[in-house]
């Protein structure tokens, strides 16, 4: 099956077309070959070209570089996250070791926009785990002691002051994290394809079918061409299990989103005028939700078990609608025909919520599965996994080995059957949030 992307993406459409594309139209080597050019590949690609300056490095994309997740997701650089089951003062451990891979990520794309001027929207806005339920607050309390035990600067925010912070009344409550960053995440992305290195070639609309390795070499084969390589790092993240990459160990989940115009003058000022905002749910399957900078509303609403391949317009017209309900229960004054585009992407998950970041053999490397925050922890594995590619170690790989590993995922009747009841109960559970 080929990975397609559809074109709607806002974030996308609203950067230069890129040009000069190059396709694979002949048979190549090289020392080191990348699969995948989102944050994880680009950076891998970026540390490998310092590491390694004399040798001949490639990066290959089924679509066009960075427009897969990485281009079209939700902009939260995150330093904490509610919805992943280490809430509870037992878990307070598992917790802090998650929180110190983000602040890592968080480093790594501040030092790469840093070193090249990267003018993404960077906001350090923080963000609002935000709910239109009474019943929730003892989550946020409980969630509000984890993060006061682990030193995160945070508040407690009651409807009245959400309403004038966020422009709605819609949420009854709210915890504010002051960490995390809003971002545009096509600006970003598109900054590590612009500085990639001279001595890293990078091929695009070229899916890697098949792949072998036999003795010192790593065969992979395209549909007209082969690239036989030394090394090898695989960065397909939603698209690990279709490579048959630690296949029992990650599935890929199918988001959705929308984006509505700028909101007019007039529009912008009945909700008040808010600055910047990022709400993210309390219950999981809840919407994220943002304000942007230039005042347009995204809304993702939808996590689900789809082919990872394709999303048809009809499908994704369906879920539109979805979204727009979701902003017209917020913001009832906006009109119906608001959303500017909707498009869909596919993310990677474990059982556990850990993260792939592996030697799965010989001169064979793995990073992915952020479980929904890639931009730092991709960006940072991408690095990290290009140093212990080379044999070297570092500070960030230590922290990295000591996470919980992904743990073993039932064969895929039982784990479909399994997810999809998951994902509908908790669908079910979240759905006035929607
Ligand atoms: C709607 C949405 C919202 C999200 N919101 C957030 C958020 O707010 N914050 C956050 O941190 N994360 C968020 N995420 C997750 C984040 O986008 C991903 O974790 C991150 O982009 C992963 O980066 P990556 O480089 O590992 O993978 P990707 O960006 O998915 O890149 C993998 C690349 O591999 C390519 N590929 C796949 N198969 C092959 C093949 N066979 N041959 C060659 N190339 C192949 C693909 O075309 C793709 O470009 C969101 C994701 C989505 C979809």
């Amino acid at each position: 099956m080929n990975v397609v992307n559809d074109n709607n993406c806002s974030w996308i459409n609203v950067l230069n077309p890129r040009t000069k594309i190059k396709v694979l139209d002949k048979d190549m080597s090289s020392d080191w070959l990348i699969i995948g050019a989102g944050y994880t590949g680009l950076s891998a690609a970026r540390k490998l070209s310092e590491l390694h300056p004399g040798q001949k490095i490639i990066i290959v994309d089924a679509q066009l570089a960075g427009e897969g997740a990485s281009g079209r997701n939700s902009g939260y650089l995150v330093d904490t996250t509610l919805n992943d089951g280490f809430t509870s003062n037992k878990e307070l451990s598992n917790y802090k070791k998650k929180t110190d891979i983000y602040k890592l990520g968080i480093d790594a794309v501040k030092r790469f926009v840093k070193e090249h001027q990267v003018n993404c929207d960077w906001n350090e806005a923080g963000k609002y785990f935000a709910s239109s339920r009474d019943e929730d607050k003892k989550k946020i309390t409980n969630f509000s002691n984890t993060l006061s035990k682990l030193g995160f600067e945070h508040n407690l925010i009651n409807k009245k002051e959400l309403k004038k912070e966020l422009g709605t009344s819609f949420y009854n409550l709210a915890l504010y994290t002051k960490g995390g960053i809003l971002l545009h995440p096509g600006k970003l992305v598109r900054a590590m394809i612009d500085t990639l290195p001279d001595n890293v070639e990078l091929i695009e609309q070229s899916q890697l079918l098949e792949w072998k390795k036999d003795n010192d070499s790593i065969y992979c084969k395209f549909r007209k061409n082969i690239i036989i390589t030394k090394k090898i790092i695989f960065c397909t993240n939603g698209f690990l299990k279709s490579l048959g990459i630690k296949e029992n160990y990650n599935f890929p989940l199918t988001l959705t989103a929308s984006m509505t115009r700028p909101l007019t003058d007039s529009e912008f000022k009945f909700i008040g005028e808010p600055k910047e905002w990022g709400v993210l749910p309390v219950r999981p399957m809840g919407a994220t939700i943002r304000m942007t900078k230039d005042r347009r509303i995204l809304i993702r609403n939808t996590a689900e078990v789809h082919s990872p391949f394709k999303m048809t317009d009809d499908e994704l017209k369906k879920r539109s609608i979805k979204q727009k309900l979701g902003i017209k229960k917020r913001f009832s004054s906006l009109p119906d025909d608001i959303i500017e585009s909707s498009w869909s992407g596919v993310v990677s998950r474990t059982r556990n919520s850990s993260q792939i970041f592996e030697k799965i053999k010989d001169n064979v490397f793995v990073a992915g599965c952020y479980n929904g925050s890639g931009i730092g922890v991709g960006t940072l594995f991408g690095e990290q996994i290009a140093i212990r590619a080379s044999n070297e170690n570092t500070n960030e790989i230590n922290v990295i080995e000591c996470r919980d590993k992904p743990t073993w995922l039932p064969p895929k009747l039982f784990l479909n059957l399994g997810i999809r009841t998951r994902l509908m109960y908790e669908r079910f559970r979240s759905r006035l949030d929607l």
